[in-house]
């Protein structure tokens, strides 16, 4: 990258420069070289600032005869577009993501962040080693198990993720998804042996605990499909389940994800960013059509059978709009289960009071399921004080 007195000579270090915009490509490439070495995550975005001042500059001036101070702008900004690669790494994702965990601390909201800290995130995870990321990930999951030491943690919670923590022994994989969307999906094997990739969302926009999260509900698809005996789309039902008993299963999720959409409404305990993350996900717990479209596309790949997808379809319509709610109830609980600890919200919080119910009811239903086919052992580490 060059200096800034060099780009300032190369396009014009005249008396007039100060009245003109150029100013401020001069101020953006001063400030991306005054970063810190051992800060790649702020470079990154000091190069981006730099490409977008270029641009700015470029857009304004064009065709106004300023043919020389434009090839050493557009030079510039090309210099600042291929120097990003060298950005991209392990160590620029833990600042970026980190960089968001201060906004939070703040009250500051990260969306409206015009450095647009997680799109940087993602952006930067793709250049990762694959094994890098995936022992990344790694210690994101022993973060979520070493939650079950904090004194704090709601012993709903506590249960929870013991039994996460079992189903992260599935997942052999942990990435970037390249292609495909973000999630969890079976590779290898079938029932309990089954293997699991997991396909990060690495946009990680609401930092460390957006990650957490993300992975309680990945991990809980895990869980409640061994649990469960469900089909490869990972549906929450348990096997051989009838569609009147479906149909009763949805309406009742669907009514808890209600009330905790009217417990969450003007709930002041909750910032702008904070009810937005919650709201997203009590609308993912029950979409309308999911489960259909999910068996649709699994029959299409061949994932699935006719039987199962016609058993599938059955069950989505008995939900009648609600149908999310057999395929996104579970997870969407221990992910809020996972934002309201790492929030630090109050216990006595009505949402949080409904959510840590809805969670073990789930949570529940889904150890009754596995004692029920004998599939293995529920959580390894079930709440020594678990109330009753
Ligand atoms: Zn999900």
């Amino acid at each position: 990258m060059m200096e800034t007195a060099e780009f300032q000579q190369r396009t014009g270090d005249g008396p007039m420069r100060g009245r003109s915009k150029i100013v401020q490509v001069d101020n953006a490439l001063t400030a991306f070289h005054a970063v810190p070495a051992d800060r790649p995550g702020t470079a990154l975005i000091a190069l981006k600032a730099v490409v977008r001042q270029c641009e700015a500059y470029v857009q304004h001036k064009e065709g106004k005869g300023e043919g020389q101070r434009l090839a050493g702008v557009s030079e510039l900004q090309q210099q600042a577009g291929d120097g990003q690669a060298k950005f991209r790494t392990l160590a620029a994702f833990n600042e970026l993501v980190a960089e968001i965990d201060r906004l939070l601390e703040r009250g500051a909201n990260p969306d409206t962040d015009d450095r647009a800290l997680a799109a940087a995130a993602q952006e930067v995870s793709r250049g990762i080693p694959p094994d890098d990321f995936h022992a990344m990930m790694e210690g994101q999951v022993r973060t979520l198990g070493a939650l079950s030491g904090d004194p704090d943690l709601p012993a709903e919670t506590r249960g929870i993720i013991g039994e996460l923590m079992a189903a992260a022994q599935r997942v052999t994989r942990m990435q970037v998804p390249m292609n495909g969307m973000p999630g969890m999906k079976i590779t290898a094997g079938e029932g309990d042996s089954a293997e699991f990739t997991f396909n990060v969302d690495a946009q990680a926009r609401g930092g460390s605990s957006f990650l957490q999260g993300h992975l309680a509900h990945e991990l809980t698809h895990v869980a409640a499909h061994q649990a469960f005996g469900s089909s490869p789309v990972m549906e929450l039902v348990e096997a051989g389940a009838t569609p009147e008993e479906v149909r009763a299963l949805a309406t009742e999720r669907k009514q808890t994800l209600l009330e905790l959409q009217q417990a969450l409404r003007n709930d002041p305990a909750f910032n702008d960013f904070q009810e937005s993350m919650l709201s997203e996900k009590l609308v993912y717990g029950a979409q309308p059509q999911k489960l259909e479209q999910y068996a649709s596309g699994f029959a299409r790949a061949g994932k699935i059978t006719e039987e199962q997808r016609a058993r599938l379809v059955a069950y989505g319509q008995a939900a009648g709009d609600a149908s999310g709610a057999l395929v996104e109830y579970d997870t969407v609980l221990n992910q809020m289960l996972v934002y309201l600890h790492r929030w630090g919200i109050s216990q006595d919080n009505p949402f949080y009071v409904r959510l840590r119910a809805a969670a073990q009811a789930a949570s529940d239903r889904r150890n009754q399921a596995r004692s029920r086919r004998g599939a293995g052992p529920p959580a390894p580490d079930p709440a020594p004080d678990r109330a009753p």
